[in-house]
């Protein structure tokens, strides 16, 4: 493991798995709601693991995953992007300058050398990269990659219920069909070889998670099924997850199959490493053990 660092935060972590090269990509962070990721975990619980803002707010990673198999470049994910409103860096705070494009320029790549885009979901975190402002409108950020998403997940992004609304913007998504670069797909899709997105459900209906399957082992990109190392526990669940429960079944099934399988597993939003292990103990409780520490 290497981390490619050109600041003093910059933290791109890779990591190579059966030939398959694995970089969690430093996208910069966001604040957000302690208590909307948390759920019903007290704050007098979670704040000890996490220290909040004074409005109540913690720092979440931005990190999409780059696969590299086989001459491919797959990116998992986008984070915000560059397009930003007011609103946005009011409530976020994140910084436009700092995104997925300047990540992958760290890698010595651009954006169009990236030939296929994988979206878990759609919600602005997520998704909101995938587009940029061209000069004839909005536009793929990606102009030679095929976006995948989980067909489930397009139709509630277009007409999404009430308390998702909010999460979701049409400019970051629409384009990408306007511009014939979109590819919905079914519950289980092969990417690539060994690379196979899978729907999870739980944090949405359609929400996405990513199998690298290598002769070497196995990886996994779980996305907002697993957003942080205390999300490991399995009553951990956010409060904008729409299925909480499902997001418990589904969270059970994968943390058993990764400690059985030794799984790395590659989280999206935690500020203090992303690629780690799964370890259970003789309580059978769950915890997360960061590569980047061993
Ligand atoms: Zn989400």
């Amino acid at each position: 493991m290497s981390g490619g660092a050109t600041g003093v935060s910059m933290t791109d972590l890779t990591v190579t798995l059966g030939g398959v090269k694995l970089t969690s990509l430093d996208a910069g962070e966001c604040l957000y709601d302690g208590g909307a990721m948390f759920g019903a975990v007290p704050k007098i619980i979670w704040e000890a693991l996490v220290p909040a803002d004074d409005q109540n707010r913690i720092r979440l990673s931005l990190s999409p995953l780059l696969i590299e198999t086989d001459g491919r470049k797959i990116l998992v994910d986008v984070g915000f992007g560059a397009r930003h409103t007011k609103k946005d860096l009011r409530i976020f705070a994140f910084d436009p300058d700092r995104n997925v494009e300047t990540a992958l320029r760290r890698m010595g790549f651009a954006p169009e050398d990236i030939d296929t885009v994988v979206l878990t979901h759609l919600h602005a975190d997520h998704a909101a990269g995938a587009t940029r402002d061209g000069t004839g409108g909005v536009e793929p950020a990606f102009p030679n990659a095929c976006y995948h998403v989980n067909e489930r997940e397009w139709a509630d992004a277009l007409e999404p219920d009430a308390r998702s609304r909010a999460a979701y913007r049409t400019d970051d998504f629409v384009p990408i069909e306007e511009a014939g670069q979109l590819d919905l797909v079914g519950d289980r899709h092969e990417v690539a070889p060994g690379v196979t997105m899978v729907r999870t459900g739980g944090h949405t209906a359609g929400h996405t998670m990513v199998l690298i399957e290598t002769p070497d082992g196995t990886a996994v990109y779980p996305a907002d099924l697993i957003p942080g190392r205390h999300h490991v526990r399995v009553p951990y669940v956010a409060g904008v997850d729409t299925f909480p429960l499902e997001v418990i079944e589904q969270k059970e099934k994968l943390l058993a199959q990764a400690v059985a399988g030794d799984w790395i597993v590659i989280l999206d939003h935690d500020v203090d490493g992303n690629v780690g292990r799964i370890t259970k103990d003789e309580r059978g409780r769950y915890a997360f053990e960061d590569l980047s520490d061993a």
